[in-house]
């Protein structure tokens, strides 16, 4: 069985299941986790065109062909994946496995388990590049000699970036620019050095927008590509907490629904006064948000819609930013793990902590937050009008469905998949942090009234028990049914 996960994290876990339940299992790492002869810390994209460049010279890996030590742990490690019943690794590395020789290629009498499967849903791959990356790039081109029909595509560049038009000139020139780039990333991982290239980066962005829709802003050139992952051909389990019917069609596989049978306890409400539709976002609708967020007395953990939306909530209660555990966008990962780890030792004290997050964002999608007796969404997490990813996938969405013959309504479709659907999995992840073990209970908030159409492509657990309120009635803390009645004046 081959099991892959997004992330490494993940995959521990598979493992750690594996090693309890007595089944052998083998997991499979990336050169960026496993090389030695890396100088620094590199992508695992980076550190693959760094082994290809040196390998041959590489004392680990001729100490291997030898059966001495040390030797190359990442080629060592598909010894171990023989007797396995299981191997475990992210995506990338069974996505690379054709043409990686150590690892055995999945076969068809083999079982392919996709762990968080909405992570392999057409995702979106950013590239972009500024006035800085081009001069970069042309020091770069001097220094390997490269052809003067190169230098003066980019100095047209420098100098007006609005002047590419694709074209089959501009996509074979791109594709120049990447084989230049490659050359150099070789000569820098031949000296030791990270395989890092303007040259490489630039051609790359410009060889997507060939294919996809750009644009220029503040000198900074973006493309967003849609990207669908090739899986390999074999019995295939996806296995998701928060996709449903449409996205089970969409990969072609029969949906099983489990969520009915969570044992998490969930009192939900749909507040509904509250929108962060945008054309309603006034400081009128931020004041209620944030006036939502202070009657709730136990600890609680909300995602806004956006920054946008958080920082219109932050703006309309000044003293949130000073007693609440608020993202940034800008945060590094540490930085991130350190305000989750704040908040959670207040929290575990039984305090009234509030940790302000996105949906879609670092909180709402990596850190267990099982302290959490209420989660707030902040709105509905539709994409914002002005994002080059909505637009993206909705193009991509549109293309797909019009060229199959048997779709009646490819807009309709293209809207349910690229803007309604990716929304709904956001909310679903984001609740899902407060609720890591059965039989957990918590206070669910959803305060937008458009949850209300929403809820129907929710997880089953979400919306068990769902009522709709105006924000003022919304409990201060989870209660018992008795007490929820008696917020909402049903009963005495
Ligand atoms: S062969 Fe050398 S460079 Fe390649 S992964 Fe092994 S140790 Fe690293």
């Amino acid at each position: 069985m081959f099991w892959i996960a997004r992330t490494l994290r993940e995959v521990e876990h598979v493992s750690a299941h594996c090693r309890f339940l007595g089944i052998e299992v083998a997991v499979v790492k990336g050169r960026a986790e496993l090389c030695p002869a890396l100088s620094e810390p590199m992508t695992s994209e980076e550190a693959s065109a760094y082994c290809s460049a040196v390998r041959l010279r590489c004392q680990y890996y001729t100490n291997m062909l030898s059966g001495v030590e040390p030797s190359c742990p990442y080629y060592m490690q598909f010894n171990q994946t023989k007797n396995a019943k299981v191997i475990a690794a992210t995506y990338n590395m069974l996505l690379k496995a054709g043409r990686l020789v150590p690892l055995p290629p999945v076969r068809s009498e083999d079982i392919l388990v996709v762990d968080e499967a909405h992570n392999i849903i057409a995702t979106v791959e950013e590239h972009s590049f500024t006035k800085a990356s081009l001069e970069r790039a042309l020091q770069e081109l001097s220094i390997i000699k490269g052809p003067p029909a190169l230098r003066d595509f980019l100095h047209r560049l420098l100098a007006n970036m609005a002047s590419f038009k694709p074209s089959t000139r501009a996509a074979i020139l791109a594709e120049s620019l990447i084989y230049h780039g490659k050359q150099l990333r070789r000569l820098l991982a031949e000296k030791g050095l990270r395989p890092r290239s303007s040259l490489h980066s630039v051609g790359k962005a410009l060889r997507a927008a060939c294919r996809s829709p750009f644009r220029i802003e503040d000198d900074r050139f973006t493309v967003v590509e849609v990207k669908e992952l090739e899986l390999p051909r074999a019995p295939t389990v996806f296995l998701s907490g928060t996709i449903g019917r449409h996205e089970a069609e969409l990969l072609g596989a029969e949906y099983l629904d489990f969520t009915v049978f969570a044992s998490y306890e969930a009192e939900t409400y749909v507040t509904e006064d509250l929108t962060s539709a945008y054309e309603q976002r006034t400081p009128e609708m931020f004041k209620r948000y944030a006036e939502l967020l202070r009657r709730i007395k136990s600890p609680a953990i909300a995602f806004a819609a956006s920054y946008k939306v958080l920082q219109g909530i932050v703006e309309a209660d000044k003293e949130l930013e000073q007693q609440a555990f608020i993202e940034r966008p800008d945060m590094k990962s540490a930085e991130a793990e350190e305000l989750a780890e704040a908040w959670k030792a207040l929290a575990r004290r039984g305090e009234p902590a509030l940790y302000i997050g996105v949906c879609g964002g670092r909180g709402s999608e990596g850190v267990d937050f099982n302290e959490a007796q209420a989660i707030l969404i902040l709105g509905a997490p539709f994409p914002e009008p002005d994002d080059p990813a909505l637009q993206a996938l909705y193009q991509y969405y549109a293309d797909k469905f019009a060229s199959d013959a048997e779709v009646r309504e490819p807009e309709r479709l293209a809207e349910l998949h690229a803007v309604v659907l990716p929304a709904a999995r956001k909310v679903a992840q984001a609740v899902g942090r407060a609720f890591r073990e059965p039989g957990k209970r918590a206070l669910v908030i959803l305060a937008d009234q458009r949850f209300k159409r929403l809820k129907r492509l929710l997880p089953k657990w979400i919306v068990r028990e769902l009522r709709v309120v105006n924000s003022d009635q919304v409990p201060p803390r989870l209660g018992t049914q008795r007490e929820g009645m008696m917020s909402l004046g049903v009963i005495e």
